[in-house]
């Protein structure tokens, strides 16, 4: 009905438009910014958006130099399973937190942050593993500022810290690498600095820029020199954020308490959160009624890079939401249901991430620039040669990039980075896990399966070429 407004046609005109587009759509339907594109187009107008999509941004307000002060790091432990990611983390956390006066029980909400003996806190999300990383940068969130790779000593560097690698690198987050289980007598970091080195990353001790630790979660040998590294890397990064503003953070985790109601922890990332506050999360609002930090200790208020336990918020938000203070409860109430509808409407609508079939649609309309692909196969050799002759594919409108490849079953971690980039699957004699296809459905992935080389090559150069026959 707007839209029929503003370019001065009747609703049915824009219906029909739109079904014949393949979009049945209702008289107050919310159209998004690229069908209105595309609409406009059908009757020569040209569609300037003057306002991006509001509050999505952690920093949407500059602050003024001078209200910028040093913030802790915030640090994911990633890697394969069974390296120690649980071990150095329950490690840190027991030698390193003060415990509260509650007889030093620690809680486990999602995070929890950490004095050196040097007195530098740092702040750790304790979700090992590289799926909720990715699942939260899925959803936007800009959360961690350093990732620690932790690689066990005694085994050598396997898929999962393959992923956990490229998972860091496309979210162009700083690894360490921590080299685990050194107590055991059959470790041998050398070996693993070389497969680093295989790689095309070398650590500092080999000449490069990446900075490893030797460690043992158990012994907790090395542990304080990891920290140590990781201040360093936040020193780099120059960390700051304004204490004095209405909090800005991301959520971490959150569930239904059948005595407190609903439970959020909060990761702050800018200003403080404070009693009594109107925050907002997701499709969510309320005021603060208590917080609580990890040692289940009540606290006031929670400043940058302080992990909080959140009490007020009418229902679960979902990991990565970004949690923000607004001045008033009408106006976080209005955005709360504004978001509800859209995403009630989202969820009926179509495809969110690209596929074969969209590139010719977005190519016309020009929004269409990167091709990325992720290529999981049963052998190395025909991975390899894949992702090289895709590679070749890239031409000047269209970049394609292979951000992913490996041997073996799509994983639901595969899902996910794709997800994260926008990214299409490419199967070659492999199939997805059960629970990586059902993720793809969810997630609206697109994953394509081949046996022949040069079937898949030939897709890949139609599409891009704006080719493709839609398959239905
Ligand atoms: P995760 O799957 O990466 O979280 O690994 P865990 O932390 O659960 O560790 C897997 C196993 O390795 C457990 O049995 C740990 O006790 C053991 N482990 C972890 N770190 C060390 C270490 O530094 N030295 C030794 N000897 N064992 C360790």
């Amino acid at each position: 009905n707007d839209l029929a407004s503003l370019l001065d046609v009747s609703v049915n005109e824009i219906i029909s438009v739109c079904m014949s587009l393949g979009m049945f759509v209702s008289i107050n339907q919310r159209l998004d910014a690229e069908a209105i594109t595309i609409i406009a187009d059908e009757f020569n107008y040209e569609v300037e958006f003057s306002k991006a999509d509001e509050d999505e941004d952690v920093e949407v307000v500059e602050d003024a130099p001078e209200d910028l002060e040093e913030r802790a790091p915030i640090v994911t432990i990633m890697g394969h399973v069974d390296h120690g990611k649980t071990s150095l983390l329950d490690y840190i956390r027991s030698a390193k937190v003060t415990s509260g006066e509650a007889g030093g029980i620690t809680q486990h909400i999602g995070a929890y942050d950490v004095m050196t003996d040097n007195g530098n806190k740092i702040a750790f999300l304790d979700t090992p593993g590289h799926e909720a990383f990715t699942a939260m940068r899925a959803r936007g969130a800009k959360i961690t500022d350093v990732a620690i790779i932790v690689i066990a000593a005694d085994d050598d560097i396997m898929p999962q810290t393959k992923e956990a690698i490229n998972h860091a690198q496309v979210a162009g987050v700083p690894m360490i690498f921590a080299i685990n289980k050194i107590d055991k007598p059959n470790a041998n970091p050398e070996k693993i600095k070389e497969q680093l080195a295989n790689m095309n990353l070398l650590v500092e001790d080999w000449g490069g820029k990446y900075q490893s630790q030797e460690i043992s979660a158990k012994t907790g040998q090395g542990v304080d020199d990891l920290l140590e590294k990781v201040l360093l890397e936040a020193e780099i990064l120059e960390l700051k954020a304004n204490a004095h503003k209405n909090a800005v953070g991301t959520v971490v985790e959150a569930s239904l308490d059948k005595g407190k109601g609903y439970v959020s922890t909060v990761m702050v990332q800018a200003g403080t959160l404070k009693i009594g506050d109107i925050m907002l999360a997701g499709e969510h609002y309320g005021r603060v009624k208590a917080m609580f930090d990890h040692t289940g200790k009540k606290v006031k208020e929670a400043g940058p890079s302080t992990p909080v336990q959140v009490l007020g918020l009418s229902g679960a938000p979902q990991a990565g939401d970004i949690l923000k203070v607004y001045g008033t409860e009408r106006e976080a109430r209005e955005i709360a249901n504004q978001r509800g509808q859209i995403n009630r409407e989202q969820s009926m609508r179509t495809k969110k991430h690209i596929t074969l079939d969209e590139i010719g649609r977005r190519l016309a309309i020009g929004s269409f620039k990167e091709l990325n692909i992720i290529i999981k196969g049963d052998v190395d050799g025909s991975v390899e040669a894949l992702s090289d002759s895709l590679l070749k594919l890239s031409k000047d409108e269209v970049s394609v990039n292979i951000i992913h490849k490996g041997v073996g079953q799509i994983s639901e971690s595969d899902v996910l980075l794709a997800s994260a980039s926008d990214a299409i699957i490419l199967g070659f004699q492999v199939r997805p896990s059960t629970n990586a296809k059902k993720l793809a459905e969810q997630e609206e992935i697109e994953i394509r399966h081949y046996s022949i080389i040069y079937d898949a090559i030939n897709q890949i150069k139609d599409a891009i070429e704006g080719m493709l026959e839609p398959t239905f």
